[in-house]
């Protein structure tokens, strides 16, 4: 099964499409994660994507189309994968049905993560992860149950991105506004579309998401 998640900076999306890996198997592609370690590494890709990153604007379509066109010839896709903040733009959309038909791939789910604006700045601006596993956690809502030890592996050193600070944030959910949204009639025009409440209980999400993936929901 190969899924999207739609949804602004901080609505849930790397989260759940963690909980999908470790339950399921399937493949996460998040393009924020590839590009950030494409910036890390300086190469070619990172180079190009760096200043846009760093300013809190989209990278530009050709790049990050590019990055899923690849990543998807790697075997572990055929496990399923969730895409992740891909896509984007209506550009990156047409550009992945494109993707998908010349590699013999389909699209099952398209699932919008709906939260209020308000609450992404709080979580978004308050959020790290651990170094080690990629764990996320909050300063508010989800700090890890020994002070300085991710839950997950027992790892002690932890990072925030630099762009989820409060004003990044802003800048970040208007470019989701502006250009992610028009994403929402696209998949719904497909049939593919679910909408998941993202601002109930991470657990409640997950059990909704599953919800819809058995097609209990749509
Ligand atoms: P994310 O981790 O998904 O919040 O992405 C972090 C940053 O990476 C974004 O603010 C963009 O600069 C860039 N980025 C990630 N995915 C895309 C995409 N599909 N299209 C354009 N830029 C992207």
């Amino acid at each position: 099964m190969n899924i999207l998640f739609l949804g602004p900076p901080g609505g849930g999306k790397g989260t759940q499409s963690k909980y999908l890996q470790r339950k399921y198997g399937m493949v996460q592609l998040s393009t924020g994660d590839m590009l950030r370690a494409a910036v890390e590494s300086q190469s070619e890709v990172g180079l190009r994507a760096k200043e846009a990153m760093e300013s809190g604007s989209l990278v530009s379509d050709d790049i990050v189309i590019a990055i899923i066109d690849e990543r998807l010839d790697q075997p572990d896709t055929k496990q399923g994968v969730i895409f992740d903040g891909f896509p984007r733009t209506v550009g990156q959309a047409q550009a992945l049905d494109g993707i998908l038909l010349k590699k013999g791939l389909r699209l099952d789910h398209a699932i919008e993560i709906r939260v209020d604006d308000d609450l992404l700045v709080a979580r978004v601006a308050g959020r790290f992860s651990c170094a080690t596993c990629g764990a996320s956690y909050h300063d508010t809502f989800t700090r890890p149950k020994v002070e300085g030890v991710c839950d997950n592996c027992g790892g002690t050193k932890f990072t925030r991105r630099a762009d989820d600070t409060a004003e990044m944030v802003r800048k970040r959910l208007n470019y989701f506004h502006e250009l992610t949204k028009p994403l929402l009639p696209y998949y719904q025009e497909k049939g593919v579309y679910s909408l998941l409440n993202g601002m109930a209980d991470i657990a409640v999400v997950s059990q909704e998401l599953e919800n819809i993936l058995a097609g209990k929901r749509s």
